[in-house]
């Protein structure tokens, strides 16, 4: 594996990796000391939003592949002190190389988070009884027939919230703290004050936070909803006492940000 290209914005910084085989998977450095890795080439999960899944799954990355993003990065970025298992790929379809990962990562001193689709659920368990520094469980609507259409292989939602409910009860308030629902917003798809009020009631529900996700344009004809809509719903739910995490800059970057990352860049731009 050898790092073979390194693109900069002003906020974040994307590192292309080739792989023995010849794939390329990407990392993100952001914030400036904190990394996202890529867990699987391609994904399988099919979100509406997202590059990583355009082409479909190829292979999962082994553990030592997963690490490895860490290790060169490291080598020229010697700050990262964070890792976010949230680049391409879906974790809990990779998990044992990624549960692998996580304790190399934790051996080294970092902060680990994750974020996912949720299923299998046997894997999103074994997922939130690790130490993990957050897991984000990646919601996008409660309806399931709205769900289906916006995370085309995912799970049932219905079953997903089931599964929270009990699991959910069993933790801390403090670990419940490190979880949270992630929600991204897609104009005329699930921003109605219907689809809020849900996710209002289900947050509040579960006693769990909302991060709410910023679209980024990775032309599917998918477009992020207005800044005033943005607002609107963040002070909604915030005023059902609701903890919100909204998308940073890094996030809203074109270069590196939500559902931007690729599998075969070149590849792809040499057609
Ligand atoms: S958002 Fe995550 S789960 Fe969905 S297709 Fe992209 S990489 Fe896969």
């Amino acid at each position: 594996m050898k790092l073979c290209s390194i693109s900069r914005s002003p906020l974040n910084t994307l590192l292309v990796f080739e792989l023995e085989d010849g794939y390329t998977v990407e990392s993100v450095l952001y914030r400036g000391d904190s990394l996202c890795v890529s867990s699987q080439v391609g994904c399988n999960v099919g979100c509406i939003f997202c590059a990583s899944g355009r082409y479909g799954f190829y292979r999962n990355l082994s553990w030592e592949e997963i690490v490895n993003q860490y290790y060169i990065a490291i080598s020229i970025f010697p700050e990262i002190k964070r890792i976010a298992m949230a680049g391409i790929g879906e974790v809990l379809h990779n998990w044992e190389n990624c549960k692998k990962a996580f304790f190399k990562f934790k051996k080294e001193g970092l902060k680990v988070s994750f974020y996912t689709s949720g299923f299998p659920l046997s894997k999103l368990e074994e997922l939130l009884d690790l130490p993990h520094n957050g897991v984000t469980i990646s919601i996008h609507a409660l309806d399931p027939f709205l769900r289906n259409r916006i995370m085309k292989h995912s799970g049932n939602v219905d079953e997903l919230l089931n599964f929270l409910r009990k699991k959910i009860s069993q933790f801390s308030e403090k670990k419940k703290k490190k979880i949270s629902l992630g929600y991204l917003l897609m104009k005329g798809i699930n921003d109605s004050m219907e689809d809020i009020e849900r996710l209002g009631d289900v947050a509040s529900e579960l006693g769990l936070g909302v991060t709410l996700l910023h679209c980024n344009d990775v032309g599917f004809g998918i477009e992020p909803v207005d800044n005033e809509t943005y607002e609107r719903i963040f002070l909604y739910l915030r005023d059902r006492g609701i903890r919100v995490t909204l998308s940073n800059r890094f996030r809203k970057d074109p270069l590196g940000g939500c559902g931007t990352l690729t599998v075969n860049r070149y590849a792809v731009k040499n057609g």
